[in-house]
């Protein structure tokens, strides 16, 4: 199932083009979405069979007419993955580093979760003088408490996929200082339910920056893949429903600034895009 949120934060699913409205359908407070998302994940084996059977009852718009929302709008925290992809480890401690990265040595750094933004919404780079990259990114949602959790136990921990943009000041400060201004974290364009992704670690990630292929790799070339992601996680901190998990970038980063629009696709999930501006000219 495609988990939206939408318009005034009211909860969708989304199918045959269209958004299904399940606000009143299943309990949900679009005052507090990331609470009633929660709630929803841990109801949610309850809750599929009534959705699959009732959806085409409740009130829908076509997909085009709404304005999504960050599916995940307010975790308790971000988790991410540095230097994830062979072929990107390379290019990072090519150009920035000759001491060379590794995610073995470095593990998951933390994203602050005030940087979220969702689908169609503006990425405002905080300085004009500094670089700043795209890096397209496989994330996940945990559905349930996690702690000490094996690899070949992590999928029932998931509750479900997005695409997720790490966009991330170039320079020497700590990963979670750069990575974490305001805006610097678009995700969506909805949560794609585990079920329906039998294989995470085979999707194919694409990022477009106005219009031309940037990155273009397949997840299945991490060093942590996705459960591998989860269980060292889980070895070092609790990992509550609601949280996220991003599994990192693959090569072919490179600069955005002001004008951009920046769009990524992953398979069997979707695609958005954002627009990126200088934040001193924001109104
Ligand atoms: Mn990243």
């Amino acid at each position: 199932m495609k988990i939206a949120l939408f318009n005034d934060n009211r909860l969708g699913v989304v199918a045959d083009g269209r958004v299904y409205d399940l606000t009143g359908f299943v309990p949900w407070d679009s005052h507090r979405p990331q609470e009633s998302l929660e709630n929803f994940m841990g109801q949610y084996a309850e809750l599929a069979p009534q959705i699959e059977a009732r959806r085409e009852s409740c009130p829908s718009h076509p997909l085009h007419e709404v304005k999504l929302r960050a599916p995940v709008p307010k975790p308790g925290k971000i988790l991410a993955a540095p230097v994830n992809y062979l072929n990107h480890q390379s290019e990072m401690n090519a150009q920035f580093n000759n001491a060379p990265f590794t995610i073995e040595k470095l593990g998951l750094f933390l994203k602050a979760p005030s940087s979220i933004i969702g689908p169609g919404e503006t990425v405002y780079l905080p300085s004009k003088e500094r670089r700043y990259d795209y890096e397209a990114e496989l994330a996940f949602v945990i559905g349930k408490k996690a702690k000490n959790v094996p690899p070949e136990k992590a999928g029932e921990y998931i509750f479900g996929y997005f695409a997720l943009m790490d966009m991330t000041l170039r320079g020497g400060e700590d990963r979670s200082w750069r990575k974490s201004f305001d805006t610097c974290t678009p995700i969506g364009p909805w949560i794609v339910t585990g079920d329906e992704i039998p294989d995470p670690n085979a999707l194919q990630i694409r990022l477009w920056v106005n219009d031309e292929l940037k990155q273009d790799a397949n997840v299945r070339d991490t060093i942590w893949n996705c459960c591998t992601c989860l269980a060292k996680a889980s070895e070092i901190m609790t990992l509550y429903p609601g949280d996220i998990i991003t599994t990192g970038t693959p090569e072919g980063i490179g600069p955005i600034t002001k004008g951009d629009r920046v769009r990524i696709h992953v398979e069997s999930i979707g695609e958005f895009s954002v627009n990126v501006d200088f934040a001193e000219e924001q109104g």
